[in-house]
């Protein structure tokens, strides 16, 4: 029985409507299902789906490899690319990635479904604990990783297996950073994202340091001074509010916030949510609070971006994902204030914005939603604490091609650092192609040393 008295209030739905809601948005392929799907994939030789992935993945060869009945060499393959292909193929928005790049993507066929197939090899192969890789012999070398979410883990595995050691600095109790804490639940069930960080560090060579945080618990200079290279992996960790005086009122929080508790929490039936609930944003993050707050059983989720639907940094997929689950999705809107009572809030207050001269600005018209729950998707920003020693490029880190910041010996990848997507696969792609460029940078010095002696 949907309960539907006003304000944040857990247990909204019967458990049985819980599991329903945060099931698996799209389940493994059996193995007929997968043959099929294989079957549809012309294996092009110029495969613009390989040039369309961030991890530049095999996928013609990965597909034939299942539907030549070897799904395990298929989970080889993309893992050589992308050890993080078991998250990504539940998270890339795939319809803005390889599978829009299919040939197969026209207006009368569908593309052929990478990212479930990629789900079905990777599942397959993790579940039996088959591992491809093992470190190469020490080369007595020790790198410190800060931050362990997709860059930092990737930038540590591919380190590994050259054989370096690798200490991850991690300032939270859990690696896997959002793939642990920021994901939507119902992409990645289960614990599938601590599986994968198990199944990551399972190579040995990696020491995971939890609750060790740069800039708290130690400075760039101890790391520069113990490790002989530093890659900086730490993401977004700071979060763009409001800015009015709603920021502090009860029941305005941030999207990333409530999503975390959403995640961590061990039953959905604990997580409270408002009744009418108003998302501002038009990205992922507010995609993903906005179908989470309904899937908890909020009754009305309306999310309120300021510029036009062709604007919104969300897929045309996901926007109709979010209106499939009820969620309205209104325009041209920007937040101007909250309404509270007894410090509660109970509304939002919003103009209506327009586009003049190419410039957007308010129109000085006004709207109220009555709202007892706002969730703030703004953005995230760099939190600089602790690495003021490092160039910035505008509000992120600047790095080369290669992830190499302004200070010799200290790399940069995922979130954190300029050029990337924001997504967990450019993360994966940025960390893995630092570790390659620290390799090099070593293999370079070693050789100089030895030429030396
Ligand atoms: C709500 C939300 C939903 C998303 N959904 C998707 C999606 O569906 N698909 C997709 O592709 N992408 C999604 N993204 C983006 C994706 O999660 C990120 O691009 C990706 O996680 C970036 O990886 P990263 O390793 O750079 O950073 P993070 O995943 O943020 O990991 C950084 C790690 O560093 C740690 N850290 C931070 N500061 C310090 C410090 N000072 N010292 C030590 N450790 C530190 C953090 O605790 C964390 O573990 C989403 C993002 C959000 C916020
Ligand atoms: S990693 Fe993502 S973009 Fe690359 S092939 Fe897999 S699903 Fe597509």
């Amino acid at each position: 029985m949907r309960q539907l008295e006003p304000g944040l209030v857990a247990g909204r739905l019967d458990p049985a409507e819980y599991t329903k809601n945060f099931s698996d948005l799209h389940p493994r392929l059996g193995d007929h299902e997968a043959l099929v799907a294989a079957d549809r994939c012309y294996f092009c030789h110029d495969a613009p789906c390989m040039t369309a992935c961030p991890t530049a993945i095999d996928i013609p060869l990965f597909i034939r490899q299942i539907s030549t009945g070897n799904p395990v060499g298929s989970a080889k393959t993309i893992f050589d690319q992308n050890i993080m292909g078991g998250m990504c193929a539940r998270v890339c928005p795939t319809e803005t990635l390889c599978e829009e790049a299919c040939v197969r993507n026209t207006a009368e066929e569908r593309p052929v479904e990478i990212g479930r197939l990629q789900r079905y090899a990777t599942d397959l192969a993790i579940d039996e604990g088959r591992q491809f890789y093992a470190p190469a012999a020490s080369l007595g070398t020790n790198i410190a990783v800060v931050g362990a979410g997709p860059a930092g883990l990737a930038c540590a595995h591919r380190l590994a297996l050259h054989g370096h050691n690798v200490t991850i600095y991690e300032a939270r109790e859990k690696a896997g950073g959002l793939n642990e804490y920021g994901i939507a639940a119902y992409k990645t069930t289960g614990d599938f994202a601590q599986r994968e960080v198990d199944y990551i560090l399972s190579i040995g060579g990696i020491d995971v340091l939890d609750g060790q945080m740069l800039g708290r618990d130690f400075t760039l200079a101890d790391l520069q001074a113990k490790h002989d290279a530093v890659f900086l992996g730490m993401g977004l960790g700071g979060v763009n509010m409001l800015g009015t005086q709603g920021d502090a009122v009860n029941g305005v929080i941030d999207a990333v916030e409530f999503i975390s508790n959403l995640r961590e929490a061990d039953s959905k039936a604990d997580v409270p949510v408002g009744r009418r609930v108003v998302v501002i944003g038009g990205g992922m993050t507010a995609i993903d609070a906005a179908v989470q707050a309904k899937l908890l059983g909020a009754e009305e989720v309306t999310l309120c971006y300021r510029r036009g639907q062709e604007h919104m940094n969300a897929s045309q997929y996901e926007q109709d994902l979010a209106t499939s689950k009820g969620v309205v999705i209104r325009h041209w809107l920007q937040p101007k204030g909250v309404a509270s009572h007894n410090g509660q809030v109970t509304a939002i207050t919003l103009e209506y914005t327009l586009v003049e001269d190419g410039v957007m600005k308010g129109s000085g018209q006004l709207v109220d939603i009555k709202a007892d729950h706002v969730l703030v998707a703004i953005g995230q920003k760099l939190d600089g604490f602790g690495i003021e020693t490092v160039k910035l490029d505008g509000r992120k880190i600047a790095v080369d091609a290669e992830g190499r910041t302004s200070v010799p010996g200290i790399w940069a990848g995922g979130d954190c650092a300029a050029g990337g997507d924001d997504l967990t696969v450019s993360g994966v792609a940025m960390g893995r192609d630092a570790a390659e460029s620290i390799n090099r940078a070593l293999a370079a010095k070693a050789a100089i040393t030895s030429a030396v002696a």
